[in-house]
């Protein structure tokens, strides 16, 4: 038996420090509303949201390299959310918050890039958000550090500027839910299983991205990413 088409590779994420090992990706969690000051200016409910985009939005974006981010078409206000992101070595279901700091790998930095105008329009309309949170390449992701080599993520500075310019600036320790008790709630859904990511959510400073935009942004302790809107 063989496949009428080549499978697609296994999506991968680079591991800091480990050159010769990959993190194979499962599935991408997202977790919407999980700073309050960003509820603000979205004017969103306390309560966390989530959503999962396709495993091959992600863009892996090794140590020092920059990633190049399509503009992506049918939208004229694309987004950058940046955000902690969890990586999981182990799941279950309906674990313990306790269960769920266990099941971390590790952590990285991420984007998630988003098209605010039709995210709006099918937030609005009560629709799924697909069209405004899924496009191609939307999700660059760094290499996974593991998480006895980050430590507490209780209170990490958390930032991303705009060529050269600060736009979002915020601790982890803003965020609503933890990332252990995010990780407990998403198993409550799902089974959860090794390979599974989950973006914790985005601080205040959201905004719009044009053809050519330079993006630095970073986690204290977990590391930096760099991308190029073309
Ligand atoms: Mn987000």
């Amino acid at each position: 038996m063989g496949f009428i088409f080549a499978p697609p590779p296994q999506a991968v994420l680079p591991i800091a420090g480990e050159p010769e090992a990959l993190f194979p990706l499962r599935r991408v969690f997202l977790i919407g509303h999980n700073y309050a000051a960003h509820n603000k200016e979205l004017g969103a409910p306390d309560d966390p949201v989530i959503f999962l985009k396709p495993v091959d939005a992600v863009v892996p974006v090794p140590e020092g390299q920059l990633a190049d981010i399509p503009y992506p078409p049918m939208s004229q206000n694309f987004q950058h959310e940046i955000e902690l992101v969890v990586a999981l070595r182990a799941g279950g279901r309906n674990i313990s918050e306790a269960q769920a700091a266990e099941c971390i790998y590790g952590y990285a930095v991420g984007i998630d890039f988003t098209r605010r105008d039709w995210h709006f329009t099918m937030r609005d309309k009560g629709q799924p958000w697909e069209k405004g949170k899924t496009c191609d390449a939307a999700l660059p992701v760094t290499a996974v550090r593991k998480a006895e080599d980050v430590g507490s993520i209780e209170d990490l500075q958390i930032w991303l500027d705009v060529n050269g310019v600060r736009k979002q600036e915020g601790s982890t320790a803003q965020m609503m839910h933890s990332a252990a008790k995010l990780i407990a709630h998403l198993s409550t859904f799902w089974e959860l299983k090794a390979g599974d990511i989950v973006f914790t959510g985005t601080p205040k400073g959201v905004g719009p991205v044009q053809v050519g935009d330079v993006l630095q942004g970073g986690i204290d302790k977990v590391g930096s990413i760099y991308a190029r809107i073309i």
